[in-house]
Formats: structure tokens, C-alpha cells, sequence
């Protein structure tokens, strides 16, 4: 008999130890799809799953130099010559059986952060701290991914008493909201009955579930770059195009948005690079921006103004401009049908002492794009949190869960596929 909870711990430190950016997760696809095929795995890679056109803020250098290190890490080059290029894997299992097609998404990426060196951090204790400088799980997706393994090693063994057919989606960059919208446009979850999704600890603790959190934001990242032409600053600026100018005009003018009176809104610049030297009339700047939206409406208003402003600044300055979106998450709300199916696996759940209705998520979580692509194709989807005491907060050095959150969310994985799979 399989020990899955002891798996779910094993995997999660093992994970832990190699943790990669968004778009870099050669070795963690890798990792995910020999289990998932040593258990009798039909697994999908690369452009099966990944949709080109929708792949935001993914950059070449950094691909290159993970798919180096997934090779120096013992990846076979056949495995990575399946990813052409992109991570994230989705695992079919079909029981043969005439039945629902039920989907979980799990997301697999690390964030930009440097693991404490403090002796009494768990992971440094017992030997799990990740050994790649600079980067770390500290917002709980080694976690996920480990779930989602335990979860497709459970379903194989049971798949005698289940029907239907199961996809596990094993997500890439979530961070900056950039890998959904890739796995959603390729279609591969459109004939998805239901699709569940979930984050560990966030915004709760060990033993207690937040059945529907709120407040997922709508959000468009776009990196804006403006050029125009240089020229002597002393002796013609008349034949320069500043594009200095015309980024600084186009953020005031962005500050300036009207605010919308159906609901919240947000605007960020970033970012704001640009100029060459004192001299010169400066031809280039960047800029990192987001807008943010309490419905998509709402958000896409703000988007539009943006580029209204970019347009229009371009003109005025005598400079082109490049709008790259890099990333995107939509609002969402879990279908009322699976939060009561939620809730009722929550109180059969022995690690979960406490149910939460809803709560204020306040964040963007890119699973808003999968979930709505599977609502808009007649499906049903819903997004969960399973609590884990964390030693500090989400993103931080010092990050680490209560690994009771792990059996948490495999039962109620387990418990969800019961009651749908009846
Ligand atoms: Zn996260």
C-alpha cells in the first residue's frame, strides 16, 4: 500500500531543494512527469498544452540557462527536447468509463527570493533548503505540486472504482499572473465537467478551509517601451524625439485616469527607465506598469485608457512605442454548486477544525483565467484555500508551512473527486 501522506512530504522537501522562476521550471516539469509516467501517466508537454500566442513574460535567457542547469541536474535531453522550450505538464488518466471530466490545476513556479541562513528554520534544521542562490519556494508552490502528485498517484491506484477521465494540470509562472492564460488558450481544459483549484496557508491556518475567497483581482501587466531619436542636447534637440519626455507625460497622464464608478481600480507604474547620458536628448525608455480591476470590465477600462494615453503621448512626442502584455489574471467567483460540495468534504476532513464561508483573498491568482476559460465552455470551477501555519509571511526569506496543510489538502482533493465522481 502506497504511504501517500508520507509522499507528500517527501516530494514537497524534495521539490523545496530546486526551486525555479516562472518559465524556468525545466527540472520541476521533469521531476513532475517521470513520477507521473513511472505511475502509468499519460502526460502532455510543450506546445500541447502551452498556446505560443498566450506565453507572457517569458524570457529566452532565462529559459536557456534553467534548460543548462535541468541537463546538469541529470534531465534527459529527450525529455526536454518534449518541452520545446516550455514548462508545465498535464497529466491524463482516462478510466475507460463513461463519466465526468474533472480537472485540478496546481501551479509549480518559485519566487525571486534568497532562503534564510537562520539555524532554526525548519528546511535548514532538516536538510530541505533549496540549494539554487537566490531563488525559493516562499509562497508554497512546492506544495502544490507535491498535492497534485499525491493526488495523481491516489487516482491511478482507485482508478478502477472511478470513471470518467481526470487531467491534472501541473501550471507554470504563476508568479506575475503569466502561465495560465497559456495552458487555458491551448484548449486542453475545454471539456472540463469541473476544475479545481486551490493555495495553501495565505490567508489562513492550520485547520481551517476558506471555502470561495473573494476579491481575486482582474489585472494587466504590460512593459511599455518608447523610442524616439537622439540627438547633440547643446547644438540641435530640435532633431532629437525625447522619449524621456513622452514617458513622463504618459505616466502623469496614467495617474490622471478617471476613476470608474463601477468599482475599484488600481494603476502602478513601476518602472521607469530611460536616457543614455546628460547630453544627449534621450531616445529610449521603458516602463513596467500593471492596472488592476474589481471585474474584468472595470479593468479593461483601465487598460484601455492606458493604451489611449501611450497612443496618443507617441504622437505628440514624435515617438513609437511597444505595449507587451506580461501578464493577466481575470475576477472570478466559484460556482455556488462546488462550494457546497467544498464545504461538505471540509467536515469530513480529520485535519480541519474550522470552515470559512469566504474571506478577502486581495490578491490576483492567475487560477481566475483557467477557471473562467472552463466556466465560458460550460463547465464548473472553484478555488479553495487549505490553511497552514506559515513561520512568516508569503514571499519572505523566512517562509516555511505547517505540513499539516499538505494532508489538508490531499483530503479534501480526495474528497472532492468522491463526491463528484459518484
Ligand atoms: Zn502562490
Amino acid at each position: 500500500m502506497v504511504d501517500f501522506y508520507k509522499q507528500l512530504v517527501e516530494q514537497r522537501r524534495e521539490l523545496h531543494q530546486w526551486p525555479e522562476e516562472g518559465w524556468t521550471e525545466f527540472w520541476t516539469t521533469a521531476y513532475i512527469t517521470e513520477h507521473l509516467r513511472e505511475w502509468g501517466y499519460e502526460v502532455l508537454l510543450g506546445l500541447k498544452v502551452i498556446d505560443k500566442e498566450n506565453v507572457f513574460g517569458r524570457n529566452q535567457e532565462l529559459v536557456d540557462a534553467a534548460i543548462e542547469a535541468a541537463k546538469n541536474r541529470g534531465v534527459s535531453q529527450a525529455l526536454l527536447d518534449e518541452m520545446q522550450g516550455y514548462t508545465g505538464a498535464v497529466a491524463v488518466l482516462d478510466t475507460g468509463k463513461e463519466g465526468p471530466v474533472t480537472a485540478f490545476r496546481f501551479d509549480i513556479d518559485c519566487v525571486c527570493v534568497q532562503e534564510t541562513d537562520d539555524a532554526s528554520h525548519k528546511p535548514n534544521q532538516e536538510g530541505f533548503r533549496s540549494v539554487h542562490d537566490g531563488y525559493m519556494h516562499a509562497c508554497g508552490h512546492d506544495c502544490h505540486a507535491s498535492i497534485g502528485l499525491t493526488l495523481a498517484r491516489w487516482l491511478m491506484e482507485n482508478k478502477d472504482s472511478l470513471k470518467g477521465k481526470f487531467k491534472i494540470v501541473f501550471q507554470p509562472a504563476e508568479e506575475g499572473v503569466r502561465g495560465a492564460s497559456a495552458i487555458a488558450a491551448s484548449g486542453v481544459l475545454d471539456d472540463a465537467d469541473y476544475l479545481f483549484g486551490s493555495h495553501i496557508s495565505f490567508m489562513a491556518d492550520t485547520g481551517e478551509v476558506v471555502v470561495a475567497p473573494y476579491g481575486l483581482l482582474c489585472t494587466t501587466k504590460y512593459d511599455v517601451t518608447f523610442r524616439g531619436a537622439p540627438a547633440h542636447a547643446g547644438k540641435e534637440p530640435n532633431a532629437g524625439r525625447n522619449a524621456l519626455a513622452a514617458a513622463c507625460n504618459a505616466v502623469v497622464q496614467m495617474m490622471g485616469i478617471a476613476r470608474h464608478g463601477g468599482g475599484m481600480t488600481r494603476i502602478n507604474v513601476g518602472t521607469l527607465r530611460a536616457g543614455e547620458g546628460r547630453n544627449v536628448i534621450p531616445c529610449t525608455a521603458h516602463m513596467a506598469l500593471e492596472v488592476r480591476g474589481e471585474t474584468s470590465e472595470i479593468n479593461d477600462y483601465m487598460a484601455q485608457q492606458v493604451k489611449n494615453i501611450i497612443e496618443g503621448i507617441a504622437k505628440s512626442f514624435g515617438v513609437t512605442y511597444e505595449i507587451s502584455t506580461m501578464g493577466a489574471a481575470v475576477d472570478f467567483l466559484n460556482d455556488a454548486e462546488l462550494n457546497d460540495i467544498i464545504s461538505d468534504v471540509a467536515k469530513t476532513v480529520p485535519t480541519v477544525n474550522k470552515i470559512v464561508a469566504d474571506g478577502n483573498f486581495g490578491g490576483s491568482e492567475d487560477y481566475s483565467i483557467m477557471g473562467r476559460r472552463v466556466q465560458t465552455h460550460g463547465g464548473k470551477a472553484a478555488f479553495f484555500i487549505c490553511g497552514a501555519d506559515r513561520t512568516a509571511g508569503h514571499h519572505q526569506g523566512k517562509f516555511d508551512i505547517d505540513e499539516t496543510g499538505l494532508t489538508t489538502a490531499f483530503d479534501m482533493y480526495k474528497g472532492i473527486v468522491e463526491k463528484t465522481n459518484k
